[in-house]
Protein backbone atom coordinates (compact mmCIF):
# COMPACT_ATOMS: atom_id res chain seq x y z
CA UNK A 1 0.00 0.00 0.00
CA UNK A 2 2.72 2.32 1.19
CA UNK A 3 4.15 2.27 -2.65
CA UNK A 4 1.39 4.00 -3.93
CA UNK A 5 1.13 6.89 -1.39
CA UNK A 6 2.25 9.90 -2.16
CA UNK A 7 6.08 10.66 -1.29
CA UNK A 8 5.60 13.43 1.32
CA UNK A 9 2.51 11.35 2.99
CA UNK A 10 4.76 8.42 2.77
CA UNK A 11 7.70 10.52 4.51
CA UNK A 12 5.49 11.28 7.23
CA UNK A 13 4.18 8.08 8.05
CA UNK A 14 7.52 6.93 8.12
CA UNK A 15 8.17 9.59 11.15
CA UNK A 16 4.65 8.23 12.53
CA UNK A 17 5.61 4.09 12.29
CA UNK A 18 8.84 5.05 14.57
CA UNK A 19 6.50 5.99 17.74
CA UNK A 20 5.76 3.40 19.81
CA UNK A 21 2.74 0.90 19.39
CA UNK A 22 1.95 2.61 15.87
CA UNK A 23 2.45 -0.21 13.26
CA UNK A 24 2.44 0.38 9.13
CA UNK A 25 -1.46 0.64 8.88
CA UNK A 26 -1.99 3.12 12.02
CA UNK A 27 1.00 5.23 10.86
CA UNK A 28 -1.01 5.83 7.65
CA UNK A 29 -4.23 6.66 9.05
CA UNK A 30 -2.38 9.37 11.30
CA UNK A 31 -0.52 10.83 8.29
CA UNK A 32 -4.04 10.96 6.40
CA UNK A 33 -5.94 12.32 9.56
CA UNK A 34 -2.63 14.80 9.49
CA UNK A 35 -3.68 15.53 5.57
CA UNK A 36 -7.71 16.05 6.28
CA UNK A 37 -6.33 18.78 9.44
CA UNK A 38 -7.19 22.40 8.50
CA UNK A 39 -4.09 24.05 7.84
CA UNK A 40 -4.21 26.45 10.88
CA UNK A 41 -4.23 23.54 13.09
CA UNK A 42 -1.82 21.75 11.16
CA UNK A 43 0.90 24.47 10.89
CA UNK A 44 0.45 24.63 14.84
CA UNK A 45 1.03 21.03 15.12
CA UNK A 46 4.35 21.58 13.63
CA UNK A 47 5.25 24.13 14.86
CA UNK A 48 4.86 22.85 18.40
CA UNK A 49 6.46 19.57 17.28
CA UNK A 50 9.56 21.90 16.08
CA UNK A 51 9.63 23.56 19.07
CA UNK A 52 9.89 21.02 21.76
CA UNK A 53 13.25 19.94 22.15
CA UNK A 54 14.79 23.60 21.90
CA UNK A 55 12.32 24.89 24.60
CA UNK A 56 12.40 21.80 26.94
CA UNK A 57 15.00 21.77 29.43
CA UNK A 58 15.99 19.49 32.76
CA UNK A 59 15.20 20.79 36.08
CA UNK A 60 18.02 21.62 37.51
CA UNK A 61 17.25 20.15 41.17
CA UNK A 62 15.42 17.02 39.86
CA UNK A 63 15.51 16.24 36.61
CA UNK A 64 12.27 16.62 35.42
CA UNK A 65 11.19 18.51 32.45
CA UNK A 66 10.54 22.11 32.14
CA UNK A 67 10.69 25.20 30.09
CA UNK A 68 12.69 27.08 33.08
CA UNK A 69 15.44 26.37 35.93
CA UNK A 70 13.01 24.89 38.30
CA UNK A 71 9.91 22.26 37.57
CA UNK A 72 6.46 22.84 38.61
CA UNK A 73 6.96 20.12 41.99
CA UNK A 74 10.40 21.65 42.50
CA UNK A 75 8.81 25.54 42.55
CA UNK A 76 6.34 24.95 44.97
CA UNK A 77 7.17 25.95 48.62
CA UNK A 78 4.31 23.96 49.50
CA UNK A 79 5.54 20.58 48.99
CA UNK A 80 7.23 18.33 51.13
CA UNK A 81 11.03 18.81 50.89
CA UNK A 82 11.70 16.11 53.78
CA UNK A 83 11.04 13.17 51.32
CA UNK A 84 12.46 12.33 47.83
CA UNK A 85 11.04 9.86 45.27
CA UNK A 86 13.20 8.04 42.79
CA UNK A 87 11.27 7.79 39.90
CA UNK A 88 12.86 5.91 35.74
CA UNK A 89 10.80 8.74 33.79
CA UNK A 90 9.22 11.80 33.66
CA UNK A 91 6.02 9.35 32.91
CA UNK A 92 6.07 7.46 36.55
CA UNK A 93 6.42 11.19 38.07
CA UNK A 94 3.26 12.01 36.43
CA UNK A 95 1.55 9.13 37.33
CA UNK A 96 2.22 9.58 41.30
CA UNK A 97 1.15 13.33 40.75
CA UNK A 98 -2.54 12.35 39.79
CA UNK A 99 -5.14 12.05 42.80
CA UNK A 100 -2.94 13.74 45.62
CA UNK A 101 -1.43 10.86 46.88
CA UNK A 102 1.95 12.35 47.26
CA UNK A 103 3.03 15.90 48.42
CA UNK A 104 7.19 15.28 48.39
CA UNK A 105 9.48 15.65 46.11
CA UNK A 106 11.12 13.66 43.31
CA UNK A 107 14.02 12.64 41.52
CA UNK A 108 14.38 11.58 37.83
CA UNK A 109 16.99 8.98 36.76
CA UNK A 110 15.99 9.47 32.75
CA UNK A 111 16.27 5.27 32.87
CA UNK A 112 17.33 2.61 34.47
CA UNK A 113 20.57 0.16 35.04
CA UNK A 114 20.60 -2.00 31.71
CA UNK A 115 23.72 -3.99 31.13
CA UNK A 116 22.13 -5.68 28.12
CA UNK A 117 21.43 -2.60 26.58
CA UNK A 118 25.02 -0.96 27.75
CA UNK A 119 23.29 1.40 30.44
CA UNK A 120 25.72 1.80 33.35
CA UNK A 121 25.55 3.61 36.49
CA UNK A 122 27.26 6.68 35.28
CA UNK A 123 24.49 6.98 32.29
CA UNK A 124 21.21 7.89 34.35
CA UNK A 125 21.50 11.00 36.67
CA UNK A 126 22.21 9.48 39.83
CA UNK A 127 25.51 11.75 40.89
CA UNK A 128 22.86 14.59 40.90
CA UNK A 129 20.60 12.58 43.54
CA UNK A 130 23.79 12.17 45.85
CA UNK A 131 24.29 15.77 45.39
CA UNK A 132 21.09 16.98 46.65
CA UNK A 133 21.57 14.55 49.49
CA UNK A 134 25.25 15.73 51.14
CA UNK A 135 25.38 18.58 53.71
CA UNK A 136 26.38 21.78 51.08
CA UNK A 137 29.50 23.31 52.64
CA UNK A 138 29.79 27.18 51.31
CA UNK A 139 31.92 28.85 54.14
CA UNK A 140 29.62 26.39 56.81
CA UNK A 141 27.83 22.91 57.16
CA UNK A 142 24.21 23.01 55.74
CA UNK A 143 22.57 19.39 56.37
CA UNK A 144 20.40 18.17 53.95
CA UNK A 145 16.68 18.10 54.99
CA UNK A 146 15.55 15.14 53.83
CA UNK A 147 14.49 12.42 55.96
CA UNK A 148 13.39 9.98 53.44
CA UNK A 149 14.26 8.45 50.13
CA UNK A 150 11.76 6.34 48.00
CA UNK A 151 12.91 4.15 45.46
CA UNK A 152 9.75 3.72 43.02
CA UNK A 153 11.80 2.52 40.07
CA UNK A 154 9.80 -0.52 38.27
CA UNK A 155 9.22 -3.62 40.00
CA UNK A 156 10.67 -5.63 37.08
CA UNK A 157 14.59 -7.13 36.63
CA UNK A 158 16.10 -3.99 35.58
CA UNK A 159 14.11 -1.46 37.68
CA UNK A 160 14.95 -4.35 40.78
CA UNK A 161 18.76 -4.43 40.06
CA UNK A 162 18.65 -0.17 39.80
CA UNK A 163 17.15 -0.18 43.16
CA UNK A 164 19.28 -2.27 44.97
CA UNK A 165 22.48 -0.25 43.74
CA UNK A 166 21.25 2.73 44.64
CA UNK A 167 20.45 1.89 48.03
CA UNK A 168 24.17 0.87 48.62
CA UNK A 169 25.29 3.52 46.91
CA UNK A 170 22.96 5.63 49.07
CA UNK A 171 24.13 3.21 52.23
CA UNK A 172 27.55 4.54 51.48
CA UNK A 173 26.68 7.69 51.36
CA UNK A 174 25.28 8.23 54.75
CA UNK A 175 27.82 6.61 56.37
CA UNK A 176 30.35 9.01 54.89
CA UNK A 177 28.38 12.22 55.50
CA UNK A 178 26.82 10.87 58.77
CA UNK A 179 22.91 11.77 57.23
CA UNK A 180 19.98 10.50 58.51
CA UNK A 181 17.54 9.78 55.99
CA UNK A 182 15.81 6.38 55.54
CA UNK A 183 15.40 4.12 52.84
CA UNK A 184 12.44 3.23 51.51
CA UNK A 185 11.04 0.94 48.45
CA UNK A 186 7.32 1.04 47.27
CA UNK A 187 5.55 -2.01 48.96
CA UNK A 188 2.85 -4.49 47.34
CA UNK A 189 0.23 -3.48 45.63
CA UNK A 190 2.26 -2.87 42.34
CA UNK A 191 2.51 -5.77 40.15
CA UNK A 192 5.65 -7.77 39.24
CA UNK A 193 7.11 -6.44 35.75
CA UNK A 194 4.34 -4.21 35.55
CA UNK A 195 5.11 -0.13 35.14
CA UNK A 196 4.31 2.62 37.23
CA UNK A 197 3.32 4.95 34.10
CA UNK A 198 0.19 1.90 33.30
CA UNK A 199 -0.63 2.23 37.20
CA UNK A 200 -3.57 3.12 38.47
CA UNK A 201 -4.19 6.07 40.90
CA UNK A 202 -5.35 3.49 43.75
CA UNK A 203 -2.88 0.93 42.84
CA UNK A 204 -0.17 3.74 43.26
CA UNK A 205 -1.42 4.83 46.46
CA UNK A 206 -1.31 1.10 47.73
CA UNK A 207 2.20 0.89 47.06
CA UNK A 208 2.98 4.09 48.34
CA UNK A 209 1.39 3.56 51.29
CA UNK A 210 2.92 0.14 51.97
CA UNK A 211 6.82 1.36 50.99
CA UNK A 212 9.19 -0.65 53.30
CA UNK A 213 12.53 -0.52 54.78
CA UNK A 214 14.73 -0.65 51.58
ZN1 LIG B 1 12.43 19.82 39.71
Amino acid sequence: MSNSLPKSLKQVSFFLERLPGIGEKSANRLAFYLLRMPDEDLKDFSEQVAKLKAQTKRCKICMNLTEEELCGVCDDSARDGTRITVVEDVLDLLSLETGDIYDGMYHVLHGRIDPLNHIGPDDIFLEELFTRLKPKTNGHVTPSIVKEVILATNPDMEGEATAMYLRNRLQELKKEHSLEFTITRLGYGMPMGGNLEYADYMTLRKALENRRGF
